[in-house]
């Protein structure tokens, strides 16, 4: 899983046979399948064995709860394979949300 997501040029000097005026269409196509939700890598650290590692969407969970103390999100490390659970703030939040993490909804009724 190692996605360098800085290199995001693709330069094609394409001299491709093709009509005159459809060079735009295809432009406006790859441009579109750029953006890739599942692309989005998180950096974690683990409290447990100090590790700092890369996760992808996939590898983490986000819960959210009634009260934004009891929204956390939690992964597992892949060094000491610890359970790594932490409080999740607004931002965090719409991080994970928007790279697509999953996301648990907490139900508690007081
Ligand atoms: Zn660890």
């Amino acid at each position: 899983m190692s996605t360098s997501a800085v290199s995001g040029t693709s330069e094609r000097s394409g001299a491709s046979a093709g009509a005159p005026g459809s060079g735009e269409m295809s432009v406006r196509t790859a441009f579109a399948g750029m953006r890739r939700v599942a692309d989005v890598v998180f950096r974690a650290g683990c409290p447990d064995c100090r590790a700092r590692f890369e996760l992808g969407a996939g590898a983490l969970r986000l819960a959210i709860g009634a009260t934004s103390e009891r929204t956390f999100y939690s992964f597992t490390c892949p060094e000491c394979g610890v359970c790594v659970r932490k409080p999740a703030g607004e931002r965090i939040v719409e991080l994970l949300t928007g790279g697509g993490v999953r996301t648990l909804r907490l139900h508690s009724t007081l």
